[in-house]
């Protein structure tokens, strides 16, 4: 099987910040679009462009060919997966399974090996890109599972995303998203650091970017969070709290193989921290108030 809309019945579970863009442009492109979402409200805006609302994964399942989550933690993809109403209990045989969430990749091999036995096909898929990602359909999909099951939602990916690569088998996904996440931790360290020295030097911040964002520091992060730190506005595109989720995968991964990643470490404690302060709800461009003088 291949998807194609109008054919194909798509599923969406997890309508926040990600999935209701994501799930804006599979309806847009054709698909016909069924919804869950813990909080229902979040999913009114699409029902009024046609897509159909269940009160329960399974539900969604029952109506759905291929079914996407992108949900916040593990333990959300652990309920919406397996729990008595959930997907893996009432998919049909031969469904595909995505899950876009950044998670586990222990979970997604799990999450394999139980559809695999119920006739199912699953995919971990977690992307980057970002809020702005997501909104202009320009994500990155780092995808784990079998090649056939990947050729077969491939078109489905490419609705919402400009690169999807398969990296290998289950759990790939997730641990090629991780070293995204690595890198970003490290980024972000720099991009705050070298911000803060710009406010104490008393620099031109708008200065600073312009010079920074078309020599060697440039980066997405830089030309995406750089004018939002400088303007103080701390609005999340991607919480600190899931950023907080990812590091803790990403450490306990590594260490895991024996391999010790020290900026990674510095980086999970300076946002625990900020945390702590009260900014798990902002956008992890708030960083740079970890560098403000007592
Ligand atoms: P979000 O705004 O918190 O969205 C998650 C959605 O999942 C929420 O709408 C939530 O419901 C729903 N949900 C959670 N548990 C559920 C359950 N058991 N049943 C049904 N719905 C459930 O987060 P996001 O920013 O879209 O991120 C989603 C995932 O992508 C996260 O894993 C994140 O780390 C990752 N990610 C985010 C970004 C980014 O820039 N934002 C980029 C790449 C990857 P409620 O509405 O009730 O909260």
């Amino acid at each position: 099987m291949t998807v194609s809309a109008p054919a194909t019945r798509v599923g969406f579970i997890g309508l926040g910040i990600m999935g209701q863009s994501m799930a804006g442009h599979l309806l847009a492109a054709g698909f016909p679009l069924h919804l869950h979402n813990r909080s229902p409200d979040k999913a009114e805006g699409l029902i009024a462009l046609g897509a159909a609302y269940h009160p329960t994964p399974a539900a969604v399942a029952a109506n759905a060919d291929v079914m996407i989550t992108m949900l916040g933690y593990p333990a959300d993809v652990e309920q919406v997966y397996f729990a008595d109403n959930g997907l893996i209990p009432a998919a049909s045989s031969g469904s595909y399974l995505i899950d876009m969430t950044t998670s586990q990749p222990a979970l997604a091999v799990r999450i394999a090996d139980a559809a695999k036995a119920r006739g199912l096909h699953a995919l971990d898929a977690p992307v980057t890109g970002g809020d702005v990602g997501a909104r202009e359909a320009r994500l990155s999909v780092m995808v784990g599972g079998a090649p056939e099951a990947f050729d077969a939602v491939l078109p489905l990916l490419r609705v919402v995303g400009d690169k999807i690569v398969l990296h290998g088998p289950p759990g790939f996904g997730q641990q090629a998203k991780l070293c995204n996440q690595i890198v970003v931790a490290g980024t972000m360290l720099g991009i705050c650091e070298g911000l803060a020295y710009a406010r104490e030097s008393g620099l031109d911040a708008q200065k600073v970017l312009a010079s920074l964002g078309s020599g060697a520091a440039a980066s997405t992060l830089l030309s995406r969070l750089g004018p939002r730190i400088v303007a103080g506005d701390y609005a999340p595109g991607f919480y600190v709290r899931h950023f907080i989720k990812d590091l803790e995968i990403a450490l306990a991964d590594a260490h895991a193989s024996g391999l010790e990643l020290r900026a990674l470490r510095v980086a999970l404690d300076a946002y625990r921290r900020l945390a702590s302060d009260g900014a798990e709800d902002q956008g992890t461009q708030a960083l740079i108030e970890a560098y403000r003088k007592a």
